[in-house]
C-alpha cells in the first residue's frame, strides 16, 4: 500500500466519519480515513447516542442544532438507515431553583430559535407514563431531542462520503506520523506508508495517544461512564407512540425508551478516569466491568423517580468510556504549533456534535476559516497548562459530576486550582481577595477586607457580594481603584520588519512612538479576531495587549501570518504583571511614587513610556477600563509584589481601594465598554460592534479590508447597544432575548449592576432598525420580561472628559 493523499483521517468513530463526509461534501475527495479496526469501535459502538442542542455556550448550541438536522440528509445521501427517534426530550425541574433555572434556559431557547415550550407537571405526567411527579415543579420540552443508532449513522456518515470519492481503510492501525520538508505527513500504518497532505486526529479514546505521536499533547481524558437496559415495561407496552426522553437534572439521571423498555444513564458524582494516556492499542470492542456499587446513590434515585424501574427486569449493563476535555467541549481545528495536524477529538457528546464538529474542520480546512465563532470547542482554547495529568483529572472529574448540575454566573468552581498566582497571591488573600480563575490565572473577583469567612452564595440574582463591589465602584469613581492586570495577554513584537507587519495585521493605524492605540485585528472575511492595545515603545518595539485566555489562539493566528524574517514575538503575559490604576487620585499616587513629571502635560491621554514608579522602572500607558483617569503600569514580573507594595502604601491616604473584576465589569458597563468572548467574538464585525471607528480605512491594504469595507457600505444587520433595564433584584448576563412585543429583536451579550449611576445595565446586539427607530425594548431577566430601553449616550461621563483629564 502506498499512495498520496489530501487528508488522512485517523479513526473512524462517529466524529471522523463526520469530518471525512464534511470533506467529500465540500469537494475535497482524494481522502481517507484509516481505522485500526472496524468502524465505531471505539466509544462509539456502545453509545446511549441521544441528542439534543442545548449547550451552555449558545454558538456550540447553534452547531448541535445543525447536527440533529444533518441526520435525515446522510440517511437520503447514503442510503444507509440512521436509525433516528426524535421523539423529542423533557428536562425536568424538582426544585424550585431547578424552576427558575428552567425558566431562563427557555429564554435563552428563544435567543437561539429553537423549538420548545415549559411544561407544568400534569402535562409531563401525561407524556411519561411511568415518571413520579414527586417534588416537580415543572419542566422544559424540546421536540428535537431524541436517539439514534450509532452504528447506523457512523456508517450513514461513510457511506455517504464514498459515494463522493472517499476511501476508507479498515483494520489498519496508524503506528508513526512523521513530518516531511514540505510540511506534509509520512503516516506509518499496519498495512504500509502512505502520504496525505493533511493529518485529523479523530481518534477518540487513543486521541491522547495519536497526539504524543507528533509531539503534542492533549487535554483530554477517558472516563467511565454507565447505563442500564431493561426488559419491557407494561406502561410502555400500552402506549403507542414512543415516549420522550427525560432528564431529571436533580437527579443525575436520564431516560430514552430503548424498544418498550428504557435506558437509564447516570451522571455519578464520584466518577471514575479510565485509562488517562489513551486506550491500549490493542483494547477490542470491549466493555468494562459494571460498578454497580459506585453509582448506587444515583441509581436509587432514578429508580425513585421512575418507579416501574423497581420492578423491570435489568436486560443489560453498560460501562463504556468516552473522552472529557476540562470545560467539556471538543477539541478541533489546527493544532498550535504544527503544520497541517487538526484535532478533532475529546467529544463527549458525539450524536449532538459530531456534525457540527465536521462541518467546522472541513470549512477550515477548505476554505481557511471555520465559518462560524467555534472558539467555545477551539483545540486552542487550552495552555499547556491544561495537560497536566492531575488538572485534567480533578477538571474533568469536576465536569462529569457536575454535567447536571445548574452553573450561576456568580459561580467559581475549584477544581485545578490555585494553578497560576501572581507574586502578591498572598497578599491579595491577606486584603480579603476572593479569587476566580481565567485560565488558570487567579484574579480577585472583590475584596471582603472585614469579613473572613465570608461566602458568596451562587445565584441566577444579584448576590450578597453587591454590595462590597458597590464599595469598590464607589472607591474608583471618588478616589482609586486598584486592579492586578495579571489576566491581560502582553506580546512584544520587534524588529526591522514589525511595524509593516502590524500594519497589516491590524486594522487600525499604528500608534506614533510613546503612544497607545485600541486596534481591531481582523479575519480576512471581515470578522473580528482581536480587540488588542497597542502600544508603541520604540520605532521597532511594540507591544500588544489582549485577553489573557486567547494566548494560544492569538499566537497560532500571529505565526500563521508572520513573514519569514524581519519580525520577532514574544508572550510577555507570565514574564510582566502590573496594576490598573485608576480613579480621580490616580495621578496623585503615582506622582507619589516617582520623581518624574507625571502632569497630564508629560503623561498624556493615550501615552506610554518608561517611568520609575517606586523601584521600578515600569512601563505606564495612561489608559483604562474604568473611564476614570487610569495608568497601567506593568513590570517584570519578579518586581510585581514589589510594585504593589509601593502602590498601597502610596494610596493609602488618598482612599485607593483594591478592586476585582465585579467592580471593573460594573465600571465598564456605564462606559458601555465591550470585552472579548462577550461583546467581541469571532461571530461579530467591526461594525456591529461599533470597533469600526478604530480602523484606518485609508491606510493601504489590511487583512479583513475588503470584507471590513464592503460591510460599511451595506451597514450591519445588527448593532452593539446598551440597554437600561427596568430590574431590581436581577440583572441580565447574557444570551437573554431582547423584544419589542412579540418580535424578538436581539441578545444581550453581558450585563449588570451600574453601581454608581444606580442602573442594571445590559450591552445587547439589537436589528439596525429597532436602535435607530425604537428606544423602548424589553428584555428576558431570569425567565421573566423587563421593560428596558436603549441609551443613546453611556450613562457615566459620556464625553470622556475624566479620562482625558
Ligand atoms: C456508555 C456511553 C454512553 C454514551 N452516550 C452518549 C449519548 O447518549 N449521546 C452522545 O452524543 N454521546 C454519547 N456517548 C459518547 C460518544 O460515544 C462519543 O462522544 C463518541 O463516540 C466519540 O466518537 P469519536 O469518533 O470521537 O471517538 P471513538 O468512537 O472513540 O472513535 C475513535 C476511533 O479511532 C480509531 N483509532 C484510534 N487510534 C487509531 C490509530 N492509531 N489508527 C487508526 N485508528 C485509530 C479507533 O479504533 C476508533 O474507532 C456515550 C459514550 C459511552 C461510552
Amino acid at each position: 500500500m502506498s499512495q498520496h493523499y489530501r487528508v488522512v483521517i485517523v479513526g473512524g468513530g462517529i466524529v471522523g466519519a463526520s469530518v471525512l463526509y464534511h470533506l467529500a461534501r465540500a469537494g475535497w475527495t482524494d481522502i481517507a480515513l484509516v481505522e485500526r479496526s472496524e468502524l465505531t469501535s471505539g466509544s462509539t459502538w456502545h453509545a446511549a447516542a441521544g441528542f439534543h442542542a442545548i449547550n451552555a455556550d449558545p454558538n456550540i448550541a447553534a452547531l448541535q442544532g445543525y447536527t440533529i438536522e444533518l441526520y435525515q440528509q446522510i440517511e437520503k445521501e447514503s442510503g444507509q438507515s440512521v436509525g433516528m427517534h426524535m421523539a423529542g426530550g423533557i428536562e425536568l425541574a424538582s426544585t424550585p431553583e431547578r424552576w427558575e433555572f428552567l425558566k431562563a434556559e427557555w429564554a435563552l431557547f428563544q435567543t437561539l430559535d429553537m423549538e420548545g415550550r415549559l411544561m407544568t407537571p400534569d402535562e409531563i405526567g401525561d407524556m411519561i407514563p411511568i415518571v413520579s411527579l414527586d417534588g416537580v415543579e415543572g419542566g422544559l420540552f424540546d421536540p428535537r431531542e431524541g436517539h439514534m443508532d450509532p452504528h447506523g449513522t457512523t456508517h450513514a456518515y461513510v457511506g455517504a462520503a464514498k459515494k463522493l470519492g472517499a476511501k476508507v481503510i479498515l483494520r489498519s492501525r496508524v503506528t508513526a506520523l512523521t513530518p516531511q520538508p514540505d510540511h506534509s505527513w509520512r503516516i506509518s500504518t499496519e498495512k504500509g506508508e502512505i502520504t496525505a497532505l493533511h493529518v485529523v486526529n479523530a481518534a477518540g479514546l487513543w486521541a491522547r495517544r495519536v497526539g504524543r505521536m507528533v509531539g503534542v499533547d492533549l487535554p483530554l481524558v477517558p472516563l467511565e461512564h454507565h447505563y442500564l437496559v431493561t426488559e419491557s415495561i407494561p406502561e410502555l407496552v400500552a402506549l403507542d407512540a414512543e415516549m420522550p426522553a427525560v432528564t431529571d437534572m436533580d437527579g443525575f439521571t436520564y431516560l430514552q425508551q430503548e424498544g418498550k423498555g428504557v435506558l437509564l444513564g447516570v451522571y455519578e458524582q464520584n466518577p471514575r478516569l479510565w485509562c488517562p494516556e489513551g486506550a491500549a492499542w490493542d483494547f477490542g470492542m470491549d466493555l468494562l466491568p459494571e460498578d454497580v456499587e459506585r453509582i448506587e446513590s444515583e441509581l436509587l434515585v432514578g429508580f425513585e423517580r421512575f418507579p416501574p424501574l423497581q420492578e423491570a427486569g435489568i436486560k443489560r449493563w453498560v460501562n463504556g468510556a468516552f473522552t472529557f476535555t476540562p470545560d467539556g467541549n471538543p477539541l478541533v481545528g489546527p493544532v498550535p504549533g504544527l503544520k497541517n495536524y487538526w484535532a478533532a477529538c475529546g467529544c463527549m457528546a458525539g450524536f449532538s456534535q459530531g456534525g457540527a464538529i465536521g462541518l467546522a474542520l472541513a470549512n477550515w480546512m477548505v476554505e481557511g476559516d471555520p465559518g462560524f465563532d467555534v472558539f467555545g470547542m477551539d483545540v486552542a482554547r487550552f495552555g499547556k497548562f491544561a495537560c497536566n495529568d492531575r488538572y485534567l483529572a480533578e477538571t474533568t472529574r469536576q465536569f462529569y459530576a457536575r454535567r447536571f448540575a445548574m452553573t450561576y454566573p456568580n459561580e467559581e468552581l475549584p477544581a485545578g486550582r490555585p494553578l497560576k498566582t501572581s507574586p502578591c497571591y498572598d497578599g491579595l488573600k491577606e486584603k480579603g481577595a476572593h479569587f476566580g480563575q481565567v485560565w488558570g490565572m487567579e484574579t480577585p473577583l472583590y475584596f471582603v477586607p472585614d469579613e473572613r469567612d465570608f461566602a458568596e452564595v451562587p445565584t441566577l440574582r444579584r448576590s450578597n457580594a453587591h454590595a462590597i463591589v458597590g464599595k469598590e465602584v464607589a472607591a474608583t469613581r471618588s478616589a482609586a481603584g486598584l486592579f492586578e492586570t495579571g489576566i491581560y495577554a502582553r506580546y512584544e513584537v520587534t524588529g526591522p520588519g514589525a511595524e509593516q507587519w502590524l500594519d497589516h495585521l491590524l486594522a487600525s493605524r499604528l500608534p506614533g512612538t510613546g503612544r497607545v492605540r485600541l486596534a481591531p485585528m481582523l479575519s480576512p472575511s471581515g470578522k473580528l479576531m482581536g480587540d488588542l492595545t497597542v502600544s508603541r515603545l520604540a520605532d521597532d518595539r511594540f507591544w500588544l495587549v489582549g485577553s489573557y485566555v486567547l494566548q494560544d489562539w492569538h499566537l497560532r493566528w500571529f505565526r500563521e501570518q508572520l513573514p519569514k524574517n524581519g519580525v520577532n514575538i514574544e508572550n510577555l503575559s507570565e514574564s510582566w504583571l502590573g496594576f490598573s490604576l485608576s480613579g480621580p487620585r490616580s495621578r496623585d499616587i503615582l506622582a507619589a511614587l516617582t520623581d518624574e513629571d507625571v502632569s497630564n502635560a508629560a503623561v498624556k491621554f493615550l501615552s506610554c513610556q518608561a517611568i520609575g514608579v517606586g523601584l521600578s522602572q515600569a512601563i505606564v500607558a495612561r489608559i483604562s477600563l474604568t473611564g476614570e483617569l487610569g495608568y497601567e503600569i506593568s513590570v517584570p514580573a519578579i518586581q510585581q509584589r514589589a510594585l504593589w507594595t509601593a502602590l498601597n502604601a502610596a494610596g493609602e491616604s488618598f482612599g485607593m481601594r483594591q478592586i476585582g473584576v465585579r467592580a471593573l465589569d460594573s465600571l465598564r458597563f456605564e462606559k458601555a465598554y465591550g470585552s472579548w468572548l462577550t461583546e467581541f467574538a469571532q461571530s461579530y464585525t467591526p461594525a456591529m460592534s461599533g470597533l469600526d471607528r478604530f480602523i484606518a480605512f485609508d491606510k493601504g491594504d489590511f487583512i479583513g479590508r475588503d470584507a471590513a469595507l464592503r460591510e460599511q457600505d451595506s451597514g450591519p444587520a445588527q448593532r452593539l447597544v446598551l440597554l437600561e433595564v427596568e430590574a431590581t433584584d436581577a440583572d441580565a448576563f447574557g444570551f437573554e432575548p431582547v423584544w419589542v412585543a412579540d418580535r424578538r429583536v436581539g441578545f444581550v451579550t453581558s450585563g449588570g449592576y451600574g453601581h454608581h449611576v444606580g442602573m442594571s445595565l445590559a450591552l445587547a446586539y439589537v436589528d439596525r432598525d429597532v436602535v435607530e427607530l425604537s428606544a423602548q425594548v424589553s428584555v428576558h431577566v431570569v425567565g421573566e420580561k423587563r421593560d428596558a430601553r436603549i441609551l443613546p449616550k453611556p450613562p457615566y461621563d459620556p464625553a470622556g472628559k475624566k479620562m482625558r483629564g
